[in-house]
């Protein structure tokens, strides 16, 4: 059990390093929209990956709650909307792509239909001007921390729910 939590710990800081400089667009898009993907509120957060909260856990800036998603319990983050960007969650550092299972097993990093009517990366369809660098690092982080099976499990869940938002924004998801 503990050699499990070690290995989470490794690779979500692996996962960390590979995002820490990297941004979706080559300017700061946060000028652009006010960052409007940080407006913390009581209501609004982000899901943590698996075990993420090894990373998070003491981190002022973060109210961390308990979760249900699917059948597997995992923790829910909300920031109140300023951080030390060294310690965001990973939905922050991949933020608006999304990492997605196609239904033949296939992972993908996709534009993520959640965050349609927030980014305005994606409401103004300017997706083709997210760097490809940022977009290839996300997927090596996926594709890493893949290899874990709560993450794996947890990534077929989201790939789920990124289905049912995709058909009601009317975005198309790779097969
Ligand atoms: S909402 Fe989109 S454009 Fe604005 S800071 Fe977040 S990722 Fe950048
Ligand atoms: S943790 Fe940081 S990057 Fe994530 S939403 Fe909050 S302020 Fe933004």
């Amino acid at each position: 059990m503990k050699r499990r939590v070690m290995n989470k710990k490794l690779l979500y800081r692996k996962a960390y390093k590979i995002l820490d400089k990297s941004t979706p667009l080559k300017i700061d898009c946060g000028l652009l929209c006010n960052k409007r993907c940080c407006a913390g509120d009581s209501k609004s957060g982000m899901q943590l990956y698996p075990g993420e909260e090894i990373m998070l856990s003491n981190k002022k800036f973060l109210h961390l709650r308990d979760e249900i998603f699917h059948n597997m319990n995992i923790k829910f983050a909300i920031c109140n909307g300023s951080c030390d960007r060294k310690h965001r969650p990973l939905a922050c550092r991949v933020y608006p792509l999304t990492p997605y299972v196609s239904q033949k097993g296939k992972l993908f990093i996709v534009e993520d239909p959640r965050a349609k009517y927030i980014c305005p990366i994606l409401l103004y369809n300017k997706s083709k001007d997210i760097d490809k660098y940022f977009k290839r690092k996300v997927y090596k982080v996926f594709l890493l921390l893949s290899q874990d099976e709560d993450i794996n499990k947890y990534l077929l869940y989201l790939s789920d729910t990124i289905r049912g938002y995709a058909d009601f924004t009317g975005m198309k998801l790779p097969i």
